[in-house]
């Protein structure tokens, strides 16, 4: 049985999650890494054969499937639909409402292409939408609560960033702890999101900064953190260095449901997570199998965490499969 052949297109967080997870697979193996930046720069700091990503075509036959690493909001809407008519692809786009559009032009792509490319993998597009549909199918009766954190959000920490005397920030959501515990306990609340989750903010202000003005400015954003209970601190940026740098993250996806007379079943998955990036390309390695595998079989098209068997992800055969987990 000879190694996937994989490729990387862009080296972020993710790009460099998913060189490291290679290394825990045995039956993958990285051809090389794309990037629009330099190639001589990142092969130094890479230690591997970096291409640039407009020169991909002169690996049709050398890569099985190409991770794509690309940033959702305007990387990937281009090229996951450009890279999977040469290659087969998995990808992590987390634009949850544009899922359905970004589908199509990836399936249109893929069919002309004759290629597999499974889209919004992940852990949320991913393992929580996994778990999402199986309860709700096993559990019809019954009410769904997604929790995210205690983890950073990106586009919250920039949000920060761009508040006057604001020199450095980051932001952690905080799932509320007593909500949380109020369903286990079988209470099914109706919670708008906003009643789901913390905003912690730590920050460092510039020298001389009005700290009480920046508070203000961070706590009144509207869309941003008006709606939640938001908590500014003030650091130095050593601390940030010391205590910030890294980028943990997780959740819960919990569905209470009833059965027959009113028996309450509860059920919940959940992840901690001290590296998202990390965790993410774990999974975008699990389905690089199952690509690899599909489009052996010939199958060609977009497809979703809800389209391909378990088993896929699996290095091990059916055989050994029933017999160790089942
Ligand atoms: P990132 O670090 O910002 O990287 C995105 C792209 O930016 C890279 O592919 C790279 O492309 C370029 N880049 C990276 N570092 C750069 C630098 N120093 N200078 C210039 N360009 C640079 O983003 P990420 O953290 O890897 O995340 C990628 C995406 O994963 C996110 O947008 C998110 O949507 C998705 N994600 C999904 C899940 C999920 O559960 N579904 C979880 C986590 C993340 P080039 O190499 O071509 O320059």
């Amino acid at each position: 049985n000879r190694r996937i052949r994989v490729g990387i297109a862009g080296y972020g967080n993710l790009g460099k999650g998913v060189q490291q997870a290679i290394n825990q697979n045995p039956d993958m193996e990285l051809v090389a890494i794309f990037t629009r930046r330099d190639p001589e720069e990142l092969a130094k700091e890479t230690g591997t054969t970096v291409e640039r990503l407009d020169n991909a075509g002169q690996y049709i036959n050398r890569i099985d499937v190409m991770i794509l690493c690309g940033g959702s909001a305007t990387d990937l809407p281009d090229q996951t639909p450009q890279l999977v008519k040469l290659f087969n692809t998995v990808d992590s786009f987390d634009t949850h409402a544009k899922i359905p559009e970004f589908y199509e032009k990836v399936n249109a792509a893929a069919v002309e292409g004759g290629k597999v490319g499974i889209i919004s993998t992940g852990w949320d597009p991913g393992l929580f939408s996994m778990n999402r549909l199986l309860m709700q199918a096993v559990l019809p009766q019954g009410k769904e609560y997604t929790f995210w954190g205690t983890g950073v959000s990106q586009g919250h920490s920039d949000a920060i960033r761009r508040v006057t005397g604001v020199k450095a920030g980051v932001q952690y959501t905080v799932p509320v702890q007593e909500v949380i515990e109020r369903i286990r306990s079988g209470e099914t609340p109706e919670l708008p999101t906003r009643e789901k989750h913390r905003r912690n903010c730590f920050v460092v202000a510039e020298e001389g900064a009005d700290q009480e003005a920046i508070r203000s400015t961070i706590t009144r954003m509207p869309d941003y953190f008006a709606d939640y209970d938001t908590t500014v601190t003030f650091i130095t940026e050593e601390e940030l260095a010391r205590e910030h740098s890294g980028m943990p993250h997780g959740g819960f996806v919990i569905r209470s449901g009833v059965t027959g007379n009113g028996s309450k079943q509860i059920a919940e998955f959940g992840l901690k997570l001290d590296s998202n990036p990390e965790f993410t390309a774990s999974v975008l390695i699990a389905y690089a199998r199952a690509a690899s595998r599909l489009s052996v079989e010939g199958v060609a098209g977009a497809k979703t965490v809800f389209d391909i068997p378990l088993g896929y992800l699996s290095p091990k055969s059916p055989e050994e499969l029933r017999r160790e987990l089942l």
